[in-house]
């Protein structure tokens, strides 16, 4: 049976090339052409020799995530359907920088479905179809920037400021930051995403500063990446100021209450400049009082932190759960600011071809 290079860690292609009697800069070239260039095939890899190429055809094979649909909407964020290779689908988000330029934030998945069932989210309705493997995880960064160096995003008027921004990113590629808030619950896969980041980092160039890992809040998770050497972002999906509302919308709660988790966040090792981030899904009547303002300024007292606040997104079904009124979403972050917290309000992009936080669903109706 062939080798799928794609679903070898670094370690492993070496050890797959040695075994090839092929010294270690060729195991470097190859990853070069999967990781940075995107390819397809081996005959893509120029400067191989052809002998080895054709022992690569005859010995290996490259999978590739099928795209099977793609969305714009009108801000310019890009929805991507893939199709898997047993035929299961997942969902990734392209989402341009609003300051303009070729720069991007690509959300991608790291589950089909989540088992966690919140009850704002249209991922959880999905429940967990199952994991994904790290190539899978791989290959949606893959396959955005093999889109993307065939369709550029479209830039914006530049502000002077941003100019110089667009010039230092603009020598990688399109996209800068990868998150994963996609389908899933990043940390209930925790060998595979772990796998992925390394790829992330070490094949693929991306600076551990611009890859975030968010979770609902499964704290043996955060605690073994707090362990691991990769150093990447943490977000966490607060969403609600107590353990009642939490548990409410939040089933993960009941097993990991408030208390437990905001410790595992404070013991969360972070390097100088760098903060939590804590998700705020904002929705009518439940999360969005005064009061849930202060006393989330009293759970987050102590820890570097920034505050996501994200209106609650409809899910366009039966659900009863509504975003605030823009004034009270402006009222609660401003007692946050008042009391010396980083908050910013999340305009939701690509709402309208359900692409934003919470509607990823993988439905063929794209
Ligand atoms: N499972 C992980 C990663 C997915 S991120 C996690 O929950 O953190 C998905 C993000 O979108 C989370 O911060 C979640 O709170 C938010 N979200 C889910 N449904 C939403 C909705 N309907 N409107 C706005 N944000 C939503
Ligand atoms: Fe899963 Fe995150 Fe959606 Fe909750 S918010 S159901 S953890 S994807």
């Amino acid at each position: 049976m062939k080798t799928d290079l794609k679903q070898l860690s670094k370690q492993q292609l070496s050890l797959f090339m040695e075994t090839l009697g092929q010294r270690p800069y060729r195991t470097n070239q190859i990853i070069n052409w999967i990781y940075r260039k995107q390819a397809v095939s081996f005959d893509d890899m120029s400067d191989l020799p052809g002998g080895l190429r054709d022992e690569l055809a005859r010995t290996a094979s490259l999978s590739n995530l099928r795209l099977a649909r793609k969305r714009t909407s009108k801000d310019g964020t890009l929805k991507f359907l893939f199709t898997l290779n047993d035929g299961e689908s997942i969902e990734s988000v392209l989402i341009p920088n609003r300051k303009g330029g070729d720069s991007s934030t690509l959300c991608i998945s790291s589950q089909v479905g989540c088992a966690m069932r919140c009850s704002f989210c249209m991922t959880g309705r999905m429940g967990l179809k199952r994991n994904l493997k790290a190539f899978e995880i791989i290959d949606q960064v893959i396959a955005a920037e093999r889109f993307l160096s065939h369709n550029p995003l479209i830039s914006r008027p530049l502000a002077p400021a941003a100019v110089k921004d667009t010039h230092h990113t603009s020598q990688k590629s399109g996209i800068t930051n990868i998150v994963f808030m996609g389908m899933g619950e990043p940390l209930n896969n925790f060998n595979e995403v772990s796998d992925a980041l390394s790829r992330l980092i070490d094949c693929m160039g991306f600076s551990r500063r611009r890859i975030t890992v968010s979770t609902s809040g499964i704290v043996p998770g955060i605690q073994k990446l707090a362990s691991n050497t990769l150093r990447v972002n943490l977000a966490v999906s607060l969403n609600a100021t107590t353990d009642e509302t939490r548990s409410s919308i939040m089933p993960v709660n009941k097993k990991y209450p408030l208390k437990k988790l905001i410790k595992a966040c404070r013991d969360f090792p972070l390097s100088p400049n760098r903060r939590i981030t804590f998700e705020y899904v904002m929705i009518k009547g439940i999360n969005d009082s005064v009061h849930d303002a202060h006393r989330l300024v009293s759970l987050l007292r102590g820890i570097k932190s920034k505050i996501n606040l994200i209106p609650f997104n409809s899910l366009h079904d039966d659900t009863p759960l509504r975003p605030p009124a823009e004034g009270t979403v402006l009222a609660f972050q401003d007692v946050l600011r008042k009391c010396g917290l980083t908050a910013i309000i999340r305009k939701s992009m690509g709402a309208d071809i359900s692409a934003a936080c919470g509607q990823l669903k993988a439905s063929c109706q794209l």
